[in-house]
């Protein structure tokens, strides 16, 4: 068997055709602002955010209120005050910040400072609660974009083995709550699983955020099965998933793959989840935040 590739690319094209008439309907124009710091990793994706916002006509910059760079040394109290910031100017419409946060900046502080009607990453605390109980109104934009990928393979999800490598509170975790929705019989396995092999073998369905290139060995992968590898890794010099690509294709139904698989989708959700922010922001004009 070769598996089908699941074109991220192909998936992101579309929805952003879908995203620009939606985004040319709202006067004034959405708003995200991006924090993002002075790494070449950042950096890089910044600009792919910049890109993917100016063809949908998502206004990232200019004027005083503008997307800002932070050395990558910087300290709590100067991303607390850029957030602060961008909460209180009605202008901005959706919040980015770019992680791994500086050293010392704590990641759940700054999740919960953002206004969770302007967190487009869907990390706020109000917002994880409502993933919860399956009442997102924004939804993580990594999580959405696996199950977008998922739903490209037109496979039922209800009663598969689902299993997810990684239980980040970006990736893992949301991801297991929507195959939770979706009534997949999920594992979630983690740093403390034991044979995680043994896991992997009996997923139907498998979803894979390490953040380890190549962990998951082509051979665990059982037959027919749907691979989602959300990894992006430098090794030899190229980019490469946590998933050994070629040996997995040979035994999977549907593969994403590394580049060109999940990334392209989660950059379009997160102008999806800008528009659903300012959406949202006119329906209930007071600060309100239940
Ligand atoms: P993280 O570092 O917050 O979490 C890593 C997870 O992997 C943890 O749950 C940890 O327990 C688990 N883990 C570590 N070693 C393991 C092992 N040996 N066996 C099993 N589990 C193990 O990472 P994250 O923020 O969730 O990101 C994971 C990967 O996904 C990274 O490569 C990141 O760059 C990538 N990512 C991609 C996108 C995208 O849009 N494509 C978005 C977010 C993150």
């Amino acid at each position: 068997m070769t598996a089908t590739r699941l074109d991220g690319r192909r998936i992101a094209e579309q929805m952003k055709q879908a995203l620009q008439q939606e985004a040319a309907a709202l006067h004034p124009r959405p708003s995200l602002r991006v924090l993002y710091f002075d790494t070449k990793v950042s950096q890089l994706y910044w600009l792919v955010q910049q890109q993917t916002a100016a063809a949908l006509d998502i206004d990232v910059g200019g004027g005083l209120s503008r997307s800002e760079c932070l050395p990558s040394n910087a300290t709590q109290p100067q991303v607390d005050e850029v957030i602060r910031r961008w909460n209180d100017d009605s202008a901005v419409h959706g919040i980015f910040v770019h992680q791994p946060l500086p050293p010392g900046v704590d990641p759940q502080r700054v999740s919960a400072l953002i206004d969770p009607r302007k967190d487009v990453e869907g990390i706020h605390p109000q917002n994880s609660a409502r993933r919860f109980f399956a009442r997102a109104r924004i939804g993580s934009c990594t999580a959405l974009a696996v199950m977008r990928l998922i739903e490209e393979t037109q496979e039922p999800v209800e009663g598969k083995e689902a299993v997810v490598v990684g239980h980040s509170e970006i990736v893992g975790r949301p991801v297991s709550m929507l195959l939770l929705d979706k009534l997949a019989t999920t594992t979630v396995c983690h740093i403390g699983t034991r044979h995680l092999e043994d896991h992997i073998r009996r997923a139907d369905l498998l979803v894979v955020a390490v953040g380890q290139p190549e962990l998951i060995k082509g051979r665990w992968i059982k037959p027919g099965a749907t691979v989602i590898d959300v990894g992006i890794n430098v090794a030899g010099g190229r980019v490469v998933g946590d998933v050994e690509f070629d040996e997995a294709t040979a035994r999977a139904k549907f593969i994403s793959p590394v580049p060109g698989g999940v990334g392209p989708v989660t950059v379009m959700m997160v102008m999806k989840n800008t528009i659903e922010a300012y959406k949202l922001q006119h329906q209930q004009p007071s600060h309100e935040s239940s």
